[in-house]
């Protein structure tokens, strides 16, 4: 394991902003994960777990802690299950799903980040979020070290929501994801358009934080309610996470 120092968070994040941290870890395998929070304990220092840093606007002052950054890396299919490490790219799994002629994440194919920042965060597009596919997840306490396996059921996934940021003290290790065969031939074009439609609307090439504002669920309200609660809608902190 090696420890860096004073590494610029920018070059880790998609807003391209953030000052130093003063301790950084590339964390390949659960056992250098496992280093890294003992280092961060022995020195009595704060840490953070980051994955694909699109949903994250890190200070200019930096990070005063070790910033763990996930590189647990692993996808394989057997039959319509895909088992994947949290720090593999979300996009490129979602590739990988279609290239096994299986159906299911087609909506996930151009949303930035991690596997792992997606279970967390229980993202989602075009109609499909993660909780849909996801069958298990595995992560560990990041407390008292133990790793625990929970099934869909039991992660309490909501809208941009799971136990995993609500409790904020795990880090998912991976994802046995549930898929279908695709019988229309038609995920990989379904895909490809979505791909498609990010790139008509964003410049992905710039510096960018995705949706900052969460969606209202408006449904049953009047005109006069709506018109309301658009000038009252704030930034969400509890979306966008602020280090
Ligand atoms: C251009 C653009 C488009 C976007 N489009 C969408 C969209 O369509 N739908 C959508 O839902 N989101 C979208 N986003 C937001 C973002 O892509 C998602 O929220 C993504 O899932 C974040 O993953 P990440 O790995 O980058 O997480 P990070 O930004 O690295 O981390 C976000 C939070 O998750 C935590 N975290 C990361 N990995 C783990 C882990 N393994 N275990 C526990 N906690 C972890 C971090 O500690 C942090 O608190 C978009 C962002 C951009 C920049």
């Amino acid at each position: 394991m090696n420890i860096l120092n004073d590494v610029r968070l920018a070059e880790y994040s998609s807003y391209k902003i953030g000052g130093p941290a003063k301790y950084f870890v590339i964390a390949r395998t659960i056992e250098e994960v496992k280093e890294a929070i003992d280092f961060a304990k022995a020195e009595g220092l704060k840490f953070f777990i980051l994955g694909g840093g699109t949903n994250l606007l890190f200070s200019d002052e930096g990070y005063d802690g070790l910033v763990i950054k996930n590189e647990l890396k692993g996808a394989d299919i057997s039959g319509q299950k895909l088992i994947v490490k949290s720090g593999e790219n979300l996009t490129l799994t979602v590739r990988k799903t279609l290239e096994g002629n299986l159906a299911g994440l087609e909506w996930a194919y151009g949303v930035p980040g991690s596997v792992g920042g997606a279970i967390r965060g229980n993202a989602g597009a075009y109609g499909g979020e993660m909780k849909d596919s996801v069958l298990s997840v595995t992560s560990i306490n990041l407390e008292t070290g133990e790793v625990i396996k929970r099934e869909n059921k039991d992660c309490d996934f909501g809208y941009r929501n799971s136990i995993f940021k609500q409790n904020g003290k795990e880090m998912i290790l991976e994802a046995e994801i549930g898929l279908e065969k695709d019988e229309t031939g038609r995920a990989n074009e379904i895909a490809e358009s979505h791909m498609q439609q990010r790139k008509d609307r964003h410049p992905l090439d710039k510096p960018c934080a995705g949706s900052t504002f969460k969606n209202v669920d408006a449904r049953g309200l009047s005109d006069e309610e709506k018109k309301n609660l658009s000038l009252k809608t704030t930034p969400s902190r509890s979306y966008r996470s602020v280090i």
